[in-house]
């Protein structure tokens, strides 16, 4: 789909396992900056390759333009495919350098942060060729993106900032209200949030997990995702309150129960976001 006259994005669905018999549906969107040539933001999971180059080819450029494929953070649903696209068409890997660990050995990730069905979402490792530090630009022919460290989801997660074209790349920054949270460490996603929400002029918000969002819609989901992190926040506070919280899993059951989340909520990963809550439980605000 064609968002302006550079950027395209592309929604890659993927599935996974939960339980026997069990599966999550999920998706993740990749975008596409056309200029001379092609730079790709996240890759998707492994074998998005395919989706990715016949919608190139849809639109008459080849596959092998793609010459930077950027990386927003190390998860499999952003670099599943990154080796297979390396590969294919010789682009150079960008990514932030407390991301670089997890997508040059997948199998340390994996051990580090074992995602059920980590190996059918991931193709396999690959080498990162340049570090992108927080206000670093990458020049792409007509546009220039700036790079923004935005760590919390996860610690190596940047976004990319077009002035140009005002639109926001913000990958896994900003937490869905509802949705399932992920991140490695509460205050810091809420501080992430805070430093896009001082960009000025954003016209389009393109996360990874949502449609592109316009002009206060964009401000609107940052002060959303904050007020969710917040009520997750008061949340654990008035739990260590009330019952301790000595037991990671039986912390994580209640307060899924109390934010309505589904069942399938109850796992390690949700736990280890909830787990970071405790390590400012003293504290009221996040911000
Ligand atoms: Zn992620």
């Amino acid at each position: 789909m064609q968002i302006t006259e550079h950027i395209h994005a592309l929604k890659i669905p993927f599935k996974i396992p939960v339980g026997p018999g069990r599966e999550l549906q999920r998706f993740v969107y990749v975008y596409l900056i056309l200029g001379p040539e092609i730079c790709l933001i996240d890759s998707g999971v492994k074998s998005s390759d395919a989706l990715i180059f016949d919608y190139l080819k849809h639109l008459g450029r080849k596959p092998q333009e793609i010459s930077l494929l950027l990386l927003t953070h190390a998860h499999p649903d952003h670099i599943g495919s990154a080796g297979e696209i390396k590969e294919a068409t010789g682009c150079s890997v960008a990514a932030h350098p407390d991301a670089r660990a997890w997508i040059e050995d997948v199998e340390q990730q994996f051990k580090e942060r074992p995602v059920p069905g980590f190996h059918d979402l991931v193709g396999g490792s690959t080498s990162v060729d340049r570090d992108l530090q927080d206000g670093d630009i990458v020049c792409l022919g007509p546009l220039a993106l700036e790079i923004i460290h935005t760590p919390g989801h996860a610690m190596g997660s940047i976004s990319f900032f077009c002035k140009e074209e005002g639109v926001l790349f913000a990958g896994d920054a900003i937490p869905q209200v509802n949705g399932l949270p992920i991140y490695e460490d509460a205050a810091t996603t809420a501080e992430s949030i805070q430093k896009l929400k001082d960009i000025k002029h954003i016209r389009q918000l393109l996360s990874s997990w949502a449609d592109s969002l316009e002009g206060s819609s964009a401000y609107s989901m940052m002060d959303d995702g904050l007020q969710y992190l917040q009520r997750i926040h008061d949340s654990i506070r008035d739990m260590a309150a009330k019952t301790g919280t000595d037991d990671p899993m039986e912390l994580c059951a209640r307060i899924v129960k109390v934010l309505g989340l589904p069942e399938v909520a109850v796992n390690p990963l949700i736990a280890r976001s909830f787990i970071s809550h405790l390590r400012i439980i003293d504290r009221e605000k996040l911000l």
